[in-house]
């Protein structure tokens, strides 16, 4: 059969057989992906695209990377999977944790594996609840999360996300999770004549009792929510306010982590230790399952007095395969320079952004921190006037880019916002970046020429 003939055989399986994640049930699919290279995706018709948003935020070295695929391939042949239940061990899930160890930020030394940044996260909140029932504590048991955040999808997790459809999917609820305005750093350091206190975090745990409160989860710069960089000194605060209220921080560097914002962690950027720090996407550039929870060395010393079983692990916990191919991924960043390379890259794409809201109207609110980056589709800049919620113009203007063969997502359409987010694999060049403007350049004439007459 020709190309087209094949993909429309594979659409009707996949319509009929299966279920996507965050889709419309019932629907053919949009793309069938086929290979990758760098940072191009060729669908089954032979389509290539600039993949802007390195899929899901995760394939951070891009498509194609020979060397991944031989370390889990090496992996597999000497022992694929191995249990790391009841004092079983492997060395690469050890190697890994190690190597994590010197990554992260001083005082996190130690690593609960799993297979994902849901679960990672549910993991944060588990052993921050187990942490303060060992210190004769056991009433602190919430968290507060704050609004737009994303933290996946489980049970744990899916409630601190504070995404609408994500957040109602199904009634999946827990009780003891609190949401807050993000990002008023006046109100974590006190200011209660801010419009805004009483949603924020010091007010929640104020309001709640600093004792019935196990941590504070949230995302050093917001990814799915929209893109949302934190304003000078804010995550200073909230540690401070963690310090002060004896609450627990946890860091969900689940999409920030392993170079996206130009350092290791978007912790750095503000010299902070949180007490707990979520990873996955980036440990593994997507090439294998795996998520990491990295506790500090507090922490580390309370479990360790325990003295009986901690009665939660996943079968895929330090999955060897798994954690060669996260260390051969470390050893590639390392090598390659490839945080250096986001530094310098990050001024190619704020410089980008800048041109594209000098040349539309409709372009405004660009920002960016290393390779993760956003703008927002405007009607009025001037009368700051957004479209109206129900044009969707955010997912509209996606579409005009994929017919510029560039894929990108569009964030905030629930909270009638048209953001357009941009994330890239890490490897990209300057000529690389300078492509992808240009394709967002056409499809913002494109756009224009519809809603702007
Ligand atoms: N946390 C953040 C910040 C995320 O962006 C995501 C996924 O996008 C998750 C957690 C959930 O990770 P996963 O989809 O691997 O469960």
């Amino acid at each position: 059969p020709t190309a087209m003939t094949k993909t429309k055989q594979l659409e009707t399986l996949d319509k009929d057989h299966y279920l996507h994640p965050a889709s419309v049930p019932g629907q053919k699919p949009k793309m069938i992906f086929k290979e990758g290279k760098g940072i191009h995706v060729t669908n089954t018709d032979g389509d290539r695209y600039i993949d802007g948003i390195s899929m899901l935020w995760n394939v951070n070295l891009g498509h194609g990377q020979k060397e991944l695929a031989e370390a889990a391939r090496q992996q597999m042949d000497s022992l694929a999977f191995a249990s790391s239940f009841a004092g079983y061990s492997n060395e690469p899930a050890i190697h890994l944790a190690s190597t994590l160890a010197e990554w992260a930020p001083e005082g996190l030394n130690a690593s609960f594996f799993t297979s994902g940044g849901s679960e990672s996260n549910d993991t944060a909140f588990k052993i921050a609840r187990f942490y303060w029932q060992l210190k004769e504590q056991p009433q602190k048991t919430k968290f507060l999360a704050l609004r737009q955040g994303y933290h996946g999808v489980t049970i744990g997790a899916g409630t601190a996300t504070a995404l609408h459809g994500f957040h109602r999917f199904a009634g999946t609820h827990i009780p003891d999770v609190l949401h807050a305005t993000p990002h008023l750093t006046a109100c974590e350091q006190g200011d209660r004549n801010h419009p805004q206190f009483s949603e924020s975090l010091r007010a929640l745990i104020e309001a709640e009792g600093a004792d019935t409160i196990a941590g504070i989860i949230i995302e050093p710069i917001q990814g799915s929510g929209g893109v949302y960089m934190p304003p000078e000194g804010y995550l200073q605060a909230v540690r401070d306010l963690c310090d002060e209220q004896n609450v627990l921080m946890i860091a969900d560097e689940v999409i920030n982590g392993f170079g996206r914002t130009g350092a290791k962690f978007a912790v750095n950027h503000a010299n902070i230790v949180p007490d707990l720090m979520c990873l996955a996407k980036g440990i593994t550039s997507g090439y294998a399952q795996l998520g990491a929870v990295m506790i500090h060395d507090d922490i580390k010393t309370v479990l360790d007095t325990f003295g009986q079983v901690m009665a939660h692990g996943f079968t895929y916990s330090g999955h060897p395969s798994a954690c060669a191919v996260a260390l051969k991924n470390l050893e590639i960043i390392e090598r390659d320079r490839i945080i250096e390379q986001v530094q310098q890259m990050e001024h190619v794409m704020t410089n980008g952004l800048r041109y594209l809201e000098e040349r539309h109207e409709v372009v405004h609110l660009s920002r960016n921190k290393g390779l993760i980056g956003a703008f927002e589709l405007f009607q009025s800049r001037e009368r700051e006037e957004r479209f109206p919620a129900e044009w969707k113009t955010g997912l509209d203007f996606v579409d005009m880019c994929f017919d510029k063969k560039l894929i990108l997502r569009a964030l905030g359409g629930a909270d009638g916002k048209s953001i357009v987010a941009l994330a890239p694999p890490l490897i990209i060049t300057e000529t690389e970046i300078q492509s992808m403007i240009e394709r967002l350049d056409d499809a913002l004439s494109v756009f224009e020429t519809k809603y702007c007459g």
